[in-house]
């Protein structure tokens, strides 16, 4: 499989050459040029994921110089578990892939720590700078993937004020291989700047920059393969297909689901819930896309105005009628939130609370026809301070989230401008 640029301006990559640039060198983001074609009737779902991983990937790594690595690179990855539970007792049909079992508490852990296990198999000489701008959750699980690792440096740029305190502490805690920068901004100055250090070839080039934001075709193919394992499964279960609802902010997670529809997996109805950004909902009312300034909500790792994976949507062919888009207000999370813990006891955070106001919305009869799966992406504990006054307890942390707390920190502190990246990027170069 060759990856070729949404742009269609950069030469085409082998997978191991996309890992290693992030983005493409026309400003386009990677994709497959043509889909490989893989019976997934041999693999099998109730594997742990990183066996079934290694085998559902396997097309997109075939001929790679990371080929022969895959296997390791999936069961290092993914060593811990991604149930599926009914949060509801008395929706049967509902049921929530929670995906917040790895050591930083959000779906972001699969593909950073795939994504590092990577970079450190790509037999650099010299390290890599990963740098990715973060929401909230992407930093701290870069960070905790790249900590330690000889073969990269992560450099986290993060919103000042836009990320909670139990995300701030997760961005600001990892050994000297990893940095956060705090910048004077929101997220679209953050990934901005991103953008701007990959176009700027000099400064690129002297610190070997690559991305793990969801730009990064790598970050990606995790999110395909517990997609797909969660889809067969519950296939197998029900003999059914299953609906998604997912929260949408870069638009990562939901390009994989199209992607893994695309690919001939069981996936029917795709639900894309975003917070008060309207962006996508905007695109889905009108096909017009307009990117808009982020607005700050409760759900602030999808506080996005421009969702930068929009792009390989267009690619793919995806017309608004493919997905459904619901937005959802904060007081529709926090009331969500309120709601389902005084019914069940299931406590959502304050992302995985969009997917089921979403599913909500449902009819009736969409809502009983098929088995859905919500995407429950991460931890309460991370947004205590937004769940506990709504569900009136306490919200304990996993013991890996516990752990976290008895770390020092370090950050720096730059404004959103170019030159100001740069001399941080010097810096981190010098220091480890
Ligand atoms: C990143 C994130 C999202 C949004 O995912 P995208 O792939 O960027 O659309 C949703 N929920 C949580 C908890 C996240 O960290």
């Amino acid at each position: 499989m060759k990856l070729i640029s949404t742009r269609g301006q950069a030469p085409a990559a082998s997978l191991s050459e996309a890992l290693r640039n992030g983005a493409a060198p026309d400003g386009g983001l990677y994709m497959p040029d043509v889909l490989p074609s893989a019976d997934f009737a041999d693999v099998d779902p109730q594997a742990p994921l990183g066996e079934f991983a290694a085998q559902l990937l396997q097309p997109f790594f075939a001929g790679d110089a990371l080929e022969a690595e895959l296997p390791a690179i999936c069961a290092e990855a993914f060593d811990f578990p991604v149930p599926l539970v009914t949060p509801h007792p008395g929706e049967p049909r509902l049921q929530a892939l929670e995906l917040f079992h790895g050591p930083t508490g959000a779906f972001k852990d699969f593909g950073a720590r795939f994504l590092m296990g990577c970079f450190d198999r790509l037999g650099v000489d010299q390290p890599l700078t990963v740098l990715v701008a973060t929401s909230g959750d992407t930093g701290g699980a870069v960070g905790c993937a790249a900590e330690g690792r000889s073969a990269v440096r992560a450099v986290i740029l993060f919103p000042k004020g836009r990320v909670s305190p139990f995300q701030e502490r997760q961005l600001t805690c990892w050994g000297d291989n990893v940095l956060a920068v705090e910048v004077d901004g929101d997220f679209d100055d953050c990934q901005r700047l991103v953008k701007s250090a990959f176009a700027n070839a000099p400064l690129s080039a002297e610190h070997r920059l690559t991305s793990a934001n969801s730009i990064n075709f790598g970050r990606l193919l995790p999110q395909l393969a517990y997609s797909a394992r969660a889809a067969l499964q519950v296939r197998a279960a029900t003999g059914e297909t299953p609906g998604f609802v997912i929260p949408s902010g870069n638009l990562g997670q939901g390009f994989a689901l199209l992607l893994a529809r695309a690919l001939g997996l069981p996936i029917g109805p795709i639900v894309l819930a975003t917070n008060a950004n309207r962006t996508l909902k905007d695109w889905h009312d009108s096909g017009r896309y307009e990117a808009r300034a982020s607005v700050a909500t409760l759900a602030n790792a999808m506080d996005v105005g421009n969702p930068s994976n929009f792009e390989r949507l267009s690619q793919l062919g995806v017309q608004p009628g493919d997905v459904r888009v619901e937005l959802v207000t904060d007081a529709e999370i926090e009331r969500r939130i309120k709601a389902d813990y005084e019914a069940s006891g299931y406590v959502w955070c304050p992302h995985s609370a969009t997917t089921v106001e979403a599913w909500c919305r449902l009819s009736e009869a969409e809502r009983n026809e098929r088995p859905w799966i919500a995407a429950a992406t991460a931890h309460p504990y991370k947004f205590a301070e937004i769940v506990e006054p709504l569900i009136g307890r306490e919200v304990a942390p996993t013991p890996a989230l516990a752990a976290i707390l008895d770390r020092p920190t370090r950050k720096i502190r730059i404004g959103a401008d170019l030159n100001a990246l740069a001399e941080a990027l010097s810096e981190q170069e010098a220091a480890a």
